[in-house]
């Protein structure tokens, strides 16, 4: 039977999201066939613009407009947070995703540094790769006091976690880890938000 290979192309991209197998990707494609063209048209433009209109804040790491990345520029101001907030303290994460994870779930009221990823030498990501020398530039301008480290309990989130303790002390900065309470290879995103906020308030200092 003849079949478009326009239809198995957009099938194929479609496995690129997380968690869609390629029977999920065919449901999708087959629902997006059948959908008003506006709304298809409007997704296919969400997706085109995701990578020139969305960009990272060269501060903190978390997802910022193309436009406010300029505007910080100027302005020098750190836009993702607001003005009462305690710029002394530093939450490290492993992704802008787990920002907005704890942001939701507890009432920290500092500042945020998000990597790209953990430490993973055997996947080519080394420190540089995640971003430690901005984190590192970030730390020598001075005025920051704590450092909460928030990264996964998987081997390579430690790792990760560790690096940043060494950083820490070499600036001579207090560092805490936030206390997991769940079994080892936990990551941000499977727990519920009571978790991650007892997680956060029972930080132990390193
Ligand atoms: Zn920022």
């Amino acid at each position: 039977m003849k079949s478009s290979k326009n239809l198995l192309d957009l099938i194929e991209a479609l496995t690129i999201l997380p968690g869609i197998g390629k029977k999920s990707a065919q449901r999708m494609a087959y629902k997006l066939l059948r959908s008003n063209k506006d709304k298809t048209e409007n997704l296919a433009a969400k997706l085109m613009s995701s990578t020139t209109e969305i960009s990272t804040c060269p501060i903190c790491g978390i997802y910022l407009d193309r436009e406010d990345v300029i505007l910080q520029n100027q302005t020098e101001k750190h836009l993702c947070i607001g003005d009462n907030r305690d710029i002394s303290k530093i939450c490290v994460t492993e992704s802008p995703a787990d920002v907005y994870i704890i942001e939701n779930s507890t009432d920290y009221n500092g500042d945020y540094f998000a990597l790209s990823g953990n430490i993973s030498p055997l996947d080519g990501r080394g420190p540089t790769e995640i971003g430690m020398n901005k984190l590192q530039s970030r730390l020598e301008k001075g005025n920051i006091k704590e450092l909460i480290l928030a990264t996964s309990t998987t081997i390579e989130g430690e790792a990760t976690a560790h690096y940043v303790q060494q950083l820490a002390i070499k600036f001579d900065i207090k560092v805490s880890r936030i206390a997991f309470g769940i079994p080892l290879n936990g990551e941000l995103d499977y727990l519920d938000s009571d978790t991650i906020s007892h997680a956060f308030n029972e930080r132990k200092e390193l």
